[in-house]
């Protein structure tokens, strides 16, 4: 994939316009939706597929995966209620867009990602276009230990539950994001962690993600 980084006035517009849409189709948070407004999506697609970057679609990435729709991306982004200097550990960084996302709302991101092809195109990527994250490559369903505790962390692929592991690396207070349910359709999860051993749990809506690979996962 050849990215070309280049912001012409057509994609400006077009960004715009996609966060119009994102505030029609029900996110509020001024926050996450100035975040999209800044993250040129389109860095992050070949030339040729320009004309895509900015429709709230998910788009192939290679390896098989997918970059998530911009709803998606800003519905989890709602979710987590990021405040500036957060820890977050993102699980599937794929191309990055929601690690961009992340740090433009004022988080220290922890990314990880399984796929070596994705890990090392994206390390190189997000520095280039100015975006400072720690990647990791291998297995996130069992989180990040040596860095843990994290004030939120968000998996961007389906899960078949959430792993406790997950649970046990969320500071007090802290939130966890994640899609749950089979191969076809997952509905999303949050869980906050109120006391050491005490978690609130929320079941949201329904989106269909790549699975969730490893460990404790599929
Ligand atoms: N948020 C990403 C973006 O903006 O491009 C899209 C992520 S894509 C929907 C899901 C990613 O999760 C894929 O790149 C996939 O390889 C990765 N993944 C799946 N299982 C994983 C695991 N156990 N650990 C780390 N990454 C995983």
């Amino acid at each position: 994939m050849a990215y070309k980084f280049v912001d012409n006035y057509r994609e400006k517009g077009a960004r715009k316009k996609l966060v119009k849409e994102l505030q029609l189709k029900g996110i509020t948070d001024e926050n996450v939706l100035a975040a999209v407004g800044r993250v040129k999506r389109h860095y992050f697609f070949d030339e040729t597929f320009w004309a895509q970057a900015y429709l709230d679609k998910a788009f192939p990435i290679g390896e098989g995966q997918t970059i998530s729709n911009p709803y998606t991306v800003a519905y989890q982004s709602e979710l987590l209620h990021i405040k500036n200097g957060d820890k977050v550990l993102e699980i599937g960084t794929g191309c990055g867009y929601q690690t961009c996302v992340l740090l433009e709302l004022g988080a220290k991101v922890f990314t990880i990602e399984r796929q070596q092809k994705l890990y090392e195109r994206t390390l190189k990527v997000l520095p280039h276009i100015g975006y400072k994250a720690k990647f990791f490559l291998g297995d996130g369903s069992k989180g990040i230990a040596e860095h843990a505790p994290y004030d939120k962390i968000i998996v961007t692929a389906g899960a078949p539950l959430v792993p406790q592991i997950l649970l046990k690396q969320l500071k007090i207070g802290g939130i966890l994001v994640i899609p749950v349910g089979d191969e076809k359709e997952q509905k999303m999860v949050t869980v906050i962690r109120v006391s050491e051993n005490d978690f609130d749990k929320i079941v949201l809506d329904t989106f269909r993600f790549v699975p969730l690979l490893g460990d404790q996962a599929w």
